[in-house]
């Protein structure tokens, strides 16, 4: 580089002149030496003829070249130059480089800088013509080097970025971020033609690019929309701003689908509409998700029927309406009889789809606007929530209850099902939604006790009833904790010798206030609630507590029968009773269980694996209250049962009534086949008790002989050996 040689030999001549002897010859040598430097650096220089032709090759290249030193400034300025930026030659050469500049160039005068760190050959740079107008111009920078390879100067090789290239450029970047976006894509022309369509398009509506240009948008519609919604798209197709919104396609295959769309306008420059575009996701994914959350919150799985959630809702919104209309409705709660008993015997899958026919049979007798809601597993609500006289909720009552007459096919099994509807009325019994459902199901609880099938409105009378109920409950827990249960024996005598041949335990409670209560009015509140199970224990633990004390007091004591709720017949009920033989040393043939004869409808699988435990401890089993239920005759012979009990209500008639008498013979029959004891209930005279014993029934208990009575008393019987007069 001749320039710092130069430099150096014109520091050497001003040095040389201030110096003497040795150092001068010193400097002197230095000099010579920078200028052979030079000399040899000039050589290396290309020639004029070379520069010549050189610079002829920049002056014929149509594209802008233009050369500088490498402190910028300009070496060579040529016609490409001379016509992008508009300068001539003249005005250009020797001026800085900044001159070219636009205002907001960020490159401010550090391209060689920038160069030289970076080595970056090409630059998108902000430039200014001679006419003021400023432009993107592609910058291609090369060095020019001198011998040494040192750097001396540029060459910048300049394009304009035009508008054209631009657009080229954002075209390609925007249909490539067009094309992968997941979104669909649709751009219509000022006629509402399709112009263009991505894949994400394509892959959502069904319709391939092909099918889809040159139709309008009409393509998709679902039909779905309002009028008001058709007005807001033409209003952001004629540039009255962007909408965005959900809305319903349709697909090429006739499949409706969710939506989220925005709509809006390309314009050209001068601000006229060129075309309009719209953005669109499929949200049915989204939307199914949506849905399928909302039906989970609100509507039971299995019959597909709203659950006590969205019923809650829809009664609200009634009531709210009733009470500014003033008009009526009614809630109908239903309750399946003997459901559970088909759920226990045949299976949960039977069960279920019991439900789903049922629910099914409900929903056809209905009208479309009444509600049905499942609430519980056999608990369906009816709401009826406009109706015109509280007299047509009964009528639709019936029609649920027709519903049930013919039986119900599931598999090989032919089930027949009852329902105890109960009916509130509202403004009447409330305008309170839970109020109205509690009536309701009082109402409905009240049939359940009352008959097998059938309906009832709400009075409240019957909610008294339903209060008493809850306050016997708190008071039989009370009881069980303060001992105001006890026990009666009831003697059974033999028909043949007329001895006490055994007793039946039945419970009693002594309430501190009202006195001797029977177990009919308060053994069904133990059952509803459960306390059963508390109370059967008490009973096993007593019943056994006093024959032990009977043996130790060295009475002949006879086989004592104890009461068994279907509720406490289940799998551990055997153990249970394992248990409290052997707390009191108990051999098992003193101990009878009665059971009753609702228990086997539970079905055979479940009840006779427990049945044959029991008796494999050397316990007797007794069907109770036989005749009053429902199992066939043939079906007896399944459990291993020893002892009948004929229900007090065939004896009452006995023996005059013809019936009566053909039942009780047809029992007594039947029983002997199958080897079983006969023991009939509720004797009272003389003539029921010879007719039973003509007929061959082995023993007798009632008020003939005796009534329940208390435990001493039973003692005394016994040691006095009280015995049956047959005149
Ligand atoms: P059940 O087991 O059928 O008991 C026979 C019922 O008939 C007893 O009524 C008894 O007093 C009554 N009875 C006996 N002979 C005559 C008669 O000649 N004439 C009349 N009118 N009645 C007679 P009670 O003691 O009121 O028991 C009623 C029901 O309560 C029992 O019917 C039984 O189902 C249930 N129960 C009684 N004690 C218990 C118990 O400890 N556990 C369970 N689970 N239930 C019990
Ligand atoms: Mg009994
Ligand atoms: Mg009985």
């Amino acid at each position: 580089m001749p320039e710092k040689h130069i430099a150096k030999c014109l520091r050497l001549c001003q040095q040389v002149r201030d110096l003497e002897g040795v150092e001068l010859l010193h400097a002197l040598g230095e000099l010579e030496l920078a200028l052979h430097s030079i000399r040899s650096d000039v050589g290396a220089l290309p020639t004029a003829e070379e520069v010549q032709q050189q610079v002829q090759i920049l002056e014929q290249l149509q594209e802008p070249v233009i050369t500088m030193d490498m402190a910028g400034y300009l070496t060579s300025w040529n016609k490409g130059a001379q016509t992008l930026f508009g300068y001539t030659p003249e005005e250009a050469i020797g001026q800085h480089v900044l001159f070219l500049y636009a205002k907001d160039a960020d490159d401010n005068g550090e391209i060689p800088e920038l160069f030289l760190e970076q080595g970056n050959s090409f630059l998108e740079v902000r430039r200014r013509k001679k006419s003021g107008e400023e432009f993107w111009a592609g910058l291609a920078l090369s060095l020019i080097k001198d011998s040494d390879d040192e750097p001396v100067g540029l060459v910048a090789h300049l394009s304009e970025i035009t508008e054209r290239l631009s657009t080229e450029d954002k075209l390609r970047l925007h249909s490539r971020i067009i094309e992968d976006s997941d979104q669909g894509i649709l751009i219509t022309d000022v006629t509402e033609r399709i112009v263009s369509v991505n894949s994400a398009f394509s892959r959502i509506t069904g319709y391939s690019a092909a099918e889809a240009i040159g139709q309008t948008p009409d393509l998709l519609h679902s039909g779905v929309q309002d009028a008001d919604f058709q007005t807001r798209v033409r209003q952001a197709i004629h540039g009255a701003g962007p909408w965005q919104g959900e809305i319903v396609g349709k697909r090429k295959n006739g499949e409706l689908f969710p939506q989220s769309v925005s709509i809006s306008v390309v314009r050209k420059d001068d601000g006229e509409i060129s075309h309009a575009f719209s953005i669109f996701s499929d949200i049915s994914v989204l939307r199914a998700a949506e849905e399928n959350m909302e039906r989970m919150a609100n509507y039971d799985s299995l019959t597909g029927l709203p659950n006590r959630t969205l019923l809650n809702q829809l009664v609200g919104h009634a009531l709210t309406s009733a009470k500014r209309n003033k008009n009526y409705g009614a809630l109908l709660a239903i309750d399946l009889n003997r459901f559970s008993a088909i759920n226990d015997t045949l299976g949960h899958e039977i069960g279920d789809e019991l439900l789903r026919q049922v629910a099914q049979r409900f929903r056809l007798t209905l009208r479309d606007e009444d509600v049905l809601a499942r609430v519980g597993s056999d608990d369906f609500v009816v709401a009826l929530l406009n109706i015109q006289k509280r007299e047509h909720s009964g009528i639709v009552a019936q029609k649920i209850l027709a519903a049930l007459e013919l039986p119900f096919l599931i598999e090989s099994h032919a089930l027949f099902i009852g329902a105890s509807i109960g009916i509130s009325i509202f403004p009447e019994d409330s305008l309170d939604t839970n109020t109205l459902l509690r009536f309701a199901d009082v109402a409905m609880k009240q049939v359940q006790e009352t008959s097998d099938s059938g309906y009832l409105f709400y009075s409240p009378e019957m909610n008294q009833r339903a209060k008493d109920q809850m306050r016997l409950e708190g008071e039989l827990r009370r009881a069980l904790e303060d001992q105001q249960l006890l026990l009666f024996y009831q003697p059974k005598v033999s028909l043949r010798s007329g001895r006490i041949v055994g007793a039946e335990a039945l419970i009693r409670w002594r309430h501190p206030e009202r006195g001797m209560i029977p177990p009919v009015q308060f053994i069904p509140v133990a059952e509803e609630t459960g306390l059963i199970l508390d109370v059967g224990s008490w009973v096993l633990e007593e019943a056994c507590r006093q024959v032990r004390h009977w043996l130790d007091a060295g009475l002949e004591t006879p086989p004592i029968a104890v009461n068994i709720s279907a509720r406490q017949f289940d799998a551990l009920l055997p153990e249970r009773i394992q248990e409290v033989l052997d707390r009191y040393s108990l051999p098992p043939e003193h101990l009878k269980l009665e059971i009753t004869e609702s228990l086997l409808v539970r079905g055979p699988e479940m009840v006779i694996p427990i049945m044959n435990e029991l008796v494999a401890m050397g316990l007797d089993l007794s069907l109770d209250d036989f005749g009053t239920g429902y199992s066939s005759l043939a079906y007896l012979k399944k459990f291993p049962i020893s002892t009948l009990k004929i229900d007090r209500s065939f004896v009452i008639g006995l023996p005059d009534e013809e019936n009566d008498c053909a039942i009780a013979q047809a029992i007594v029959t039947m029983g002997k086949q199958l080897r079983q004891e006969i023991v009939a209930e509720g004797i009272e005279t003389l003539a029921q008790m010879n007719f039973l014993r003509d007929l061959g029934c082995d023993q007798l208990q009632g008020y003939l002989f005796s009534p329940p009575v208390a435990a001493l008393d039973f003692e005394n019987m016994v040691r006095q050996g009280k015995r049956l007069s047959f005149v």
